[in-house]
């Protein structure tokens, strides 16, 4: 059934009837075969979508909409371990990281089930004989464009605030990486939501994600990805004076000062860029250490780093693969350059023995005294290479935190209390951690960016704002 698309409750050939590869990164084989959804497809998603939303998904109380959220998420766990392998296979990611990813994926449709009828309004003093009520309703169509590195979580991320507040849905899961957003949507199918509520169309980017982000049905976009197409997106809304949310990755820092505590800070600043090996929007992907620390600092963290084990998904190290030849050919790329540019390459780890031919693999690499105007210190390379950067004062840790043109999350470590306040206040971006890091995590933690990291925020419950609309209703009694 991979090779089908899920539109108004049933699933059916694309109307291309073209199939396209789905390859295993682990040994770059294929394993399976998805649909080549386009424009027709999109047409009638958003179709049955708008049906499901004036019709029977639309007329359900908030209380009901909840109820079969909870249900999805009870579901999930319980195909928890099957998700995973399907995960890990079909992106690469080490088990131990898939199962994780399960976790949190149940946990999205139980958060915004339970927070469904508890969207409130208000009641604002107006003129003698007035009562003004404000109320968030649905927007109506959500169209949903998911990247590939967290497809399961992402799934549920984009999905269940949207339905969360009684919008119907038509997702677009990234051609890398479809598998668990269908078996996903089978899920709902069994829970139960009335036809159209739930429709997933696979294609490519430029076919049904374009399709979809420029088709005057939808009322909302919500999009994850590059910055490229975060553009090309906006400007498709543009035409139709649409909103979007974009979270669109970012080079989110970690600050270490010289009274942090490096047994509680390197095994975060090394999981922070390795989790998901780098393909993380929020991963630590610089790491400033106040100038005094930085030779015992960096000496430590090389040797973690050196230490760090790559292999397929199955053999669950620390690293798996990246999920495409053009994504390892492009970190291959900026880490080819910063040794020409004779940065020098702290530590890099190996490949584990055994590891199949074929696969897409990318050894972490941590590179050091990274100048702040090369590349590496202020482009998103989404892979396992972490850029070391030393700093002189707070003042200092704080330009250079600032000077990228991303803003999407940032950690500070230091025991200053202080300290830590006037540094997360300072912070250019969207997230802050002060002595810890959550590449990733924290569903209930509003989360997105500003500058080229997006705007509009999702998780927590600013997501299910995101994805309403405010109305005010003026009544006059007097
Ligand atoms: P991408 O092209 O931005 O893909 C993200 C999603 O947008 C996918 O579902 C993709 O579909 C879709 N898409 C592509 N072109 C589109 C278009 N013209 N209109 C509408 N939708 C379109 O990202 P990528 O090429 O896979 O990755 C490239 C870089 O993006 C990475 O190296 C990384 O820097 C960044 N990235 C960031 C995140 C994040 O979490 N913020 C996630 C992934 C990638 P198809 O995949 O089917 O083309
Ligand atoms: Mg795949």
């Amino acid at each position: 059934m991979t090779d089908q698309i899920y539109v108004d409750g049933a699933w059916r050939r694309p109307a291309s009837g073209e199939t396209l590869p789905v390859v295993c990164p682990s040994d770059g084989k294929e394993f399976a075969r998805i649909a080549r959804g386009g424009a027709k497809d999109i047409d009638a998603a958003v179709a049955a979508a708008r049906r499901a939303y004036e019709g029977p998904w639309g007329k359900l109380t908030a209380l009901e909409r909840g109820r079969l959220l909870m249900k999805v998420g009870v579901k999930i766990a319980e195909h928890a371990e099957e998700l995973a392998q399907l995960e890990a296979r079909d992106t690469g990611k080490p088990l131990k990281q898939a199962r994780a990813d399960m976790v949190a994926a149940a946990r999205y449709f139980e958060f915004y089930g339970a927070a469904a009828d508890k969207v409130h309004g208000e009641v604002i003093p107006f003129l003698a004989g007035y009562t003004v009520l404000v109320k968030h309703e649905a927007r109506g169509v959500t169209g949903n464009i998911i990247p590939w590195n967290y497809p399961a979580q992402m799934f549920g991320r984009t999905l269940a605030p949207s339905l969360a507040v009684g919008n119907a849905a038509v997702l677009k899961p990234a051609e890398e990486a479809c598998l668990t957003s269908l078996r996903i949507a089978q899920l709902c199918h069994e829970v139960g939501f009335p036809p159209g509520t739930i429709n997933v169309v696979t294609g490519l980017g430029e076919e049904a994600g374009a399709a979809l982000a420029g088709h005057p049905g939808v009322d909302f976009v919500a999009f994850t990805g590059s910055p490229q197409v975060g553009t090309l997106i906006q400007k498709a809304c543009a035409d139709h004076h649409r909103a979007c949310v974009l979270e669109l990755g970012g080079k989110s820092p970690q600050i270490v000062f010289e009274d942090a505590k490096f047994e509680s800070v390197l095994p975060v600043v090394v999981n922070a860029i390795v989790q998901n090996g780098g393909q993380t929007c929020s991963a630590g992907s610089r790491v400033l250490i106040q100038r005094s620390i930085y030779e015992r600092f960096t000496a430590q963290l090389a040797e973690r780093f050196a230490r760090l084990r790559v292999g397929s998904h199955e053999m669950d190290l620390d690293c798996g693969p990246l999920i495409s030849a053009v994504q390892r050919d492009r970190v291959a790329r900026f880490v080819r350059d910063a040794r020409a540019a004779r940065i020098p390459v702290l530590a890099e780890a190996q490949l584990a023995p055994g590891v199949p031919a074929g696969g897409y693999y990318a050894a972490p690499v941590l590179f050091g005294n990274v100048p702040l105007d090369h590349e590496l210190a202020c482009e998103e390379v989404f892979g396992p290479v972490l850029s070391a950067i030393p700093f002189e004062d707070e003042a200092d840790a704080i330009r250079i935190a600032n000077g990228t043109p991303y803003g999407l999350a940032a950690g500070i470590w230091t025991t200053d209390g202080t300290r830590q306040m006037r540094v997360a206040h300072a912070m250019r971006c969207g997230q802050v951690f002060v002595n810890g890091y959550g590449a990733g995590g924290g569903i209930e933690l509003p989360f997105g960016g500003i500058k080229k990291s997006g705007h509009g925020r999702e998780k927590g419950l600013e997501a299910m704002r995101e994805f309403s609309v405010v109305k005010t209703i003026v009544i006059n009694h007097g």
